[in-house]
């Protein structure tokens, strides 16, 4: 897996300890992380209009992708570089219906595989598989 530092440098982001921070809890985590969730994990002085310019960034640049859980809260995940280049974000995410906690899958679908009626227009796919995680099974 890449470094924090070289991807910030592949997307001509500066160094600055927060999102090395950020990137580096997400690159960790198996689940996708809320604001909320990253303000309590991150051990550093900084306020909340940071980490959110910080994640939006990340966002545009497609290292992040927003993820919305079963409680419409918006939760981030890294996007593997095999991801980047479908153009769409194609792979199914899994919600656990008990802790909320929302895991990226392997799975992936694709957009132009799937029908949808004459004169519709598709743009992107978003794909949710709900049942219970591990730990709460
Ligand atoms: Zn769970
Ligand atoms: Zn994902």
């Amino acid at each position: 897996m890449k470094k924090v530092e070289e991807i910030l440098q592949q997307h001509s982001l500066k160094n600055t300890k927060i999102r090395q921070a950020v990137l580096g809890l997400l690159m960790q985590s198996t689940e996708g992380l809320s604001h909320q969730d990253l303000s309590k994990s991150l051990d550093m002085d900084f306020d909340r209009v940071t980490l959110f310019r910080t994640l939006h960034a990340f966002e545009e640049n497609g290292i992040l992708h927003k993820i919305i859980d079963l409680n419409g809260t918006a939760k981030y995940a890294y996007t593997l570089p095999q991801d980047k280049n479908t153009g769409n974000h194609s792979h199914a995410h899994f919600m656990c219906l008990n802790c909320g906690q929302v895991v990226c899958l392997d799975e992936t679908f694709l957009l132009n595989e799937i029908k949808v009626p004459q004169g519709f227009e598709k743009k992107t796919i978003d794909v949710q598989v709900k049942g219970v995680c591990a730990k709460c099974n």
